[in-house]
């Protein structure tokens, strides 16, 4: 790859960051606190959070096998996708390629910062053609995005493209694995020490059952997660996200639990649905949902709606005409998904 310098954007190279309080004096042990400007009532809310969120990060790289310095937390996995753009792409002049479909913040964000947005259509199957990426990739291609599983389409992308394209392109490779916990393949996380051009997303909102506290983690080589930590807000991750993710950690067998019940209601829920007068077809799915096209997506789904059911209709996206996404639930969600239908002319 281009070394680290010229990827990144020149005014982010030579940035000051901020420096907060609780990055100068990062010890517990002080008896009186009177540096942050924080109110002495209120405890413990009052005080700022740990801007680098280094005891979680302890936890994390135990459980995912990976250094510490080479996670970032963001608010949601969606502030390291906006990081991206932010840190190696240029606006007006850099662009971003992407499989598509795909995951919508990868070109809303690419929108937003004025970055043009290169789509690549995938084959019917869902499956990517590396040399179609990399022929759509040119002298300001500053990264190319990959989401596997995929969302919407819910099946793991071929890791002979995705390597292809990380061993034949220059610049910065993202791996959107929000959800590989239900994927039963290997994390591309085992790449990072090799791989100087991957950034790997990962997320607390789906195996870990969190989307309500918004924290997602970036991996990367050591010197693109400083990179990260400098553009970011400083204090980006609240205290009770920390805490409540910190409790979430101590007890990682429970993920593991959800993640076995997912998968066995997803086998079960994709069977019965295929089975369905609606239903055309299912598409397979790694992920804790599938694609499903029906007969009429719209009428199903206002079908559903009317019966207290919310499903995604993702018929406006390409290659899913007349497709619905349905995320897979408890016994008895998706017992009331399939009952309705049943029940649906
Ligand atoms: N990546 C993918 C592929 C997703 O589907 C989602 C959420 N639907 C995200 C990232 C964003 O996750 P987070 O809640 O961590 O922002």
């Amino acid at each position: 790859m281009k070394n680290l310098q010229e990827l990144v954007r020149l005014n982010i190279w030579s940035l000051s960051p901020y420096t907060s309080a609780r990055d100068e004096y990062q010890g517990k042990d002080a008896k009186v606190f009177l540096d942050a400007n924080e109110n002495p009532y209120n405890d413990p809310v009052n005080r700022y959070p740990d801007p680098l969120q280094r005891e979680l990060k302890t936890r994390i790289s135990q459980i995912k096998g990976v250094p510490a310095d080479t996670i970032f937390f963001g608010n949601g996995s969606d502030e390291a996708i906006d990081l991206m753009y932010r840190i190696f792409c240029t606006p007006g002049k850099d662009n971003a390629v992407a499989i598509e479909p795909t995951y919508g913040m990868y070109g809303v964000c690419a929108d937003i910062n004025d970055v043009e947005y290169r789509r690549v259509l995938m084959d019917e199957n869902f499956q990517p053609s590396a040399d179609k990426i990399l022929a759509a990739i040119d002298a300001n291609t500053k990264l190319v995005f990959f989401c596997t599983p995929n969302n919407p389409s819910g099946n793991n992308i071929d890791r002979k493209v995705i390597d292809k394209v990380l061993d034949s392109f220059d610049g910065i490779v993202i791996v959107d694995e929000a959800y590989i916990d239900f994927a039963g393949v290997p994390s591309y996380l085992k790449e990072l020490s090799k791989r100087p051009n991957l950034i790997v997303l990962q997320t607390f909102s789906k195996a870990w059952g969190m989307a309500g506290i918004r924290l997602g983690m970036a991996f990367a080589q050591s010197g693109i997660i400083g990179i990260m930590n400098k553009v970011k807000y400083p204090y980006n991750i609240n205290l009770l996200t920390q805490k409540r993710a910190m409790e979430e950690v101590m007890q990682y067998d429970r993920v593991k639990g959800w993640v076995e019940s997912i998968l066995k209601e997803r086998a079960r829920l994709m069977a019965e649905f295929a089975k369905l007068g609606c239903c055309i077809k299912v598409y397979p799915s790694d992920a804790n949902f599938f694609l499903a096209r029906v007969k009429d997506a719209a009428a199903t789904y206002n079908y559903l709606v009317d019966q207290g059911i919310i499903v995604r209709n993702r018929s406006k996206i390409a290659l899913c005409g007349n497709s619905l996404r349905v995320t897979i639930g408890t016994v008895v969600e998706n017992n009331a998904l399939l009952e309705a239908l049943c029940a649906y002319k």
